[in-house]
């Protein structure tokens, strides 16, 4: 079996500490204290016989508990377990102040700090890579995010653009991605119709912020960035894809940024399979035909297609982190999934050279 080094480009430790008290309902916090309840209601759809419920509420349960954890490091540690004890992990803070749902107990200057301290005491040394977030519509978000890259020297940059902003806000444009671009840096962005949204953003307009397309603008000006779409266009995209049916807005992520990568025009674009592959059985075998294609949009994708899983949001699915990266390996082969897992990382996080031959044409 082949030595491979993943790089998990793409996990979460933030903590219920970290969320606005009234995410995602008024109440929520009272919940969060008392986990019990879905534990108890999951008893409860057990008994009534309702199997598949039941389930779903234990999986509710599991990923509440991991956000219920005290530290960030003893998130990374659940995650690690699942992993050889030589991969890295890039890990996402999320900056939620300011989406409408209340206060969050822990700001984010804390939270970068907390990663920067699991950075320095990583074991093994090199193995916990911290990325900087901010929410451009925050002077004060803002200039943390420049001391997190600056000070804190964190090696890339996390936005979310569906909490309620446009990739190309201003104070992106003009403040964050000219310095990320200077310095270098990866940036990661969620590109789903699912996740975190602000409580004034209406699915629209969530769409319209987070679509392949709203990228054209940061591309076009930042040619150089390494930036990935996480997700693929994420899970509803490609269950429409698989079935061949048409998604909100009438326009497919998954297609969209295939098209983006695979045309040449921008050759620093990339996406992650994260949480999308969990749903494993419909999706591994799509992805697998998707690389294996020999012509030149195929091989370009095969270039910039990440590993990652997004754990913990990944609790709410049933499949482990352990059994999806197996899967995952099984099923594309030793030699696709180095790809993902090993080479694609180190040209995106580490800037390692790689043969550029694929862009030249641009065809
Ligand atoms: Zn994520």
């Amino acid at each position: 079996m082949a030595n491979i080094r993943i790089t998990n480009c793409h996990i979460h430790t933030f903590t219920a500490q970290h969320v606005p008290e009234n995410f995602p309902f008024p109440g929520a916090k009272y919940i969060r204290k008392t986990p019990g309840i879905i534990r108890g209601l999951g008893w409860a759809a057990r008994l009534l016989g309702q199997e598949q419920l039941s389930d779903q509420l234990q999986r509710l349960y599991q990923f509440q508990q991991q956000g219920a954890r005290e530290t960030q490091q003893e998130i990374l540690d659940d995650v690690s377990k699942y992993y050889p004890s030589d991969t890295r992990f890039v890990i996402l803070p999320m900056a939620m102040q300011n989406i409408g749902f209340g206060s969050v107990p822990v700001d984010l200057r804390a939270q970068h700090d907390e990663l920067a301290q699991m950075r320095d005491t990583a074991n093994p040394p090199g193995s916990v890579l911290p990325f900087a977030t901010v929410d451009p519509r925050d002077p004060d978000s803002v200039r943390e995010c420049l001391r997190a890259l600056t000070e804190l020297k964190f090696k890339g940059l996390k936005i979310y653009p569906r909490l309620g902003f446009a990739p190309d806000h201003q104070r992106l444009m003009e403040d964050i991605y000219p310095l990320v671009d200077r310095l270098g840096l990866p940036v990661m962005t969620h590109c789903s119709r699912g996740g975190v949204q602000g409580s004034d953003v209406c699915d629209y307009q969530g769409d319209q912020y987070t679509r392949p397309h709203a990228y054209l603008p940061v591309l076009r000006k930042f040619p150089q960035m390494r930036l990935c779409l996480a997700h693929f266009g994420g899970q509803v995209d490609w269950t429409a894809y698989a079935n061949a049916r048409e998604t909100r807005g009438g326009e497919n992520w998954m297609t969209q940024i295939r098209e983006m990568i695979g045309s040449g025009a921008y050759p620093n674009l990339w996406t992650d399979i994260s949480y999308t592959l969990f749903q494993f059985d419909d999706f591994a075998p799509i992805l697998r035909l998707l690389l294996r294609g020999t012509d030149p949009a195929s091989q370009r994708l095969h270039a910039r297609v990440l590993f990652g899983s997004d754990f913990y949001m990944t609790r709410q699915e049933e499949l482990s982190e352990r059994a999806v990266s197996i899967r995952l390996r099984d099923t594309l082969g030793d030699n696709l999934f180095k790809q993902i897992a090993q080479t694609n990382p180190e040209v995106w996080y580490d800037n390692q050279p790689e043969d550029k031959s694929l862009w030249t044409g641009q065809g």
